[in-house]
């Protein structure tokens, strides 16, 4: 079923490092006839019509949505409400519209109230990504072999869902459908939160004085150095997720925060049986990441080093 799918006009709002990625993707499969692509970052317009992964761009969002049979929204979490009220008046009857947001239940009440019920709102979260931004750090294998989270509202057109799992499913992507509410969660431990441990733990770093900032970033092997990565993803993206799944969030730091404390108590009292048993079991979550797919073996994340 998936080679049948084809949309005569697609827009994507938004062309980040997930809009223009959807864009090349979109391009390698060939299920758009045209494909419209606008950001409100003039910047950003020019560099993507410089790349030309689109056949149109516009810098008015409206123009592009225009008769789109498929709209997708890759702007950030917090940006979605303006971008849908932008759009709502012009939007076709039938269109699917969709996005990419990491947050699922913000977005889809961010956008229900603003778009005439004549359109199928159906939120997506394509589960791929990196730690860059823009328009030159997109590429069309980004969602290869990657899950693409579909949370349809109970009360889905299942014709419209079954083309939106068919657009993804060419796009490369395996496509998982679940309530907003539980990808939130899921997304909360497996995302959120580690992106605030990292964005926290380098924060700790920089700001030690005993430690200068020279030393940190002159001794940065290992643990340290993967936590930077992390730490240098998009700082409106993450505020927009952390702002707009605070409830996930908090719950899930609160089961953080008393394991951290469990751990602490091991170091003080000596317990080393129970760090050696919690790092045993972390060993073996890396394996089973590995063994489904989701990572490479690879030693140090594929890091080349010399011989
Ligand atoms: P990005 O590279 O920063 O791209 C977002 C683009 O949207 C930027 O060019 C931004 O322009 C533009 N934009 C912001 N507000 C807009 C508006 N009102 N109208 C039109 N364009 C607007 O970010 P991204 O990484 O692609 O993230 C986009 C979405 O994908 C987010 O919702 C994020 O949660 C989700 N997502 C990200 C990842 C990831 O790993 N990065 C993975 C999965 C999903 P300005 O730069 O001027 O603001």
């Amino acid at each position: 079923m998936t080679d049948k799918i084809h949309f005569a006009r697609i827009a994507i709002v938004g062309a980040g490092l997930i809009g223009s990625s959807v864009a090349r993707a979109i391009v390698r499969a060939g299920v758009a006839g045209t494909l419209a692509v606008t950001d409100k970052d003039e910047a950003v317009l020019a560099e993507a019509r410089e790349l030309g992964f689109a056949h149109e761009f516009h810098d008015d969002a409206k123009k592009a949505v225009q008769d789109a049979d498929l709209v997708i929204l890759a702007v950030p979490v917090g940006a979605m409400a303006s971008v849908g009220a932008a759009i709502a008046p012009v939007l076709k009857a039938g269109a699917i519209i969709s996005d990419v947001g990491s947050v699922k239940e913000g977005v889809f009440s961010a956008l229900e109230p603003l778009l005439p019920d004549t359109v199928h709102l159906i939120p997506g979260h394509p589960v791929a990504g990196t730690e860059q931004s823009g328009p030159s750090a997109g590429f069309a294998s980004l969602f290869d072999g990657r899950w693409c989270i579909i949370t349809p509202p109970e009360a889905v057109d299942d014709e419209a869902l079954g083309r939106l799992t068919c657009f993804w499913e060419a796009l490369g992507s395996k496509v998982e459908i679940m309530t907003a509410k539980h990808h939130d969660l899921v997304l909360a431990i497996t995302s959120h939160v580690p992106h605030l441990i990292a964005y926290n733990i380098v924060g700790t770093a920089s700001d030690l004085e005993e430690v200068t900032r020279s030393e940190v970033i002159k001794y940065s092997a290992g643990g340290f150095r993967d936590f930077t990565r992390i730490a240098a993803s998009d700082p409106t993206m993450w505020r927009d997720v952390f702002l707009n799944n605070k409830e996930a969030v908090l719950e899930m730091l609160g089961r953080f925060s008393e394991d951290l404390t469990a751990l602490q108590r091991a170091i003080r009292w000596g317990d080393g049986d129970a760090l050696f048993d919690l790092f045993t079991r972390t060993r073996d979550i890396r394996r089973r990441i590995i063994d489904a797919g989701q990572d490479e073996e690879a030693a140090d994340f594929g890091r080349h080093h010399k011989e």
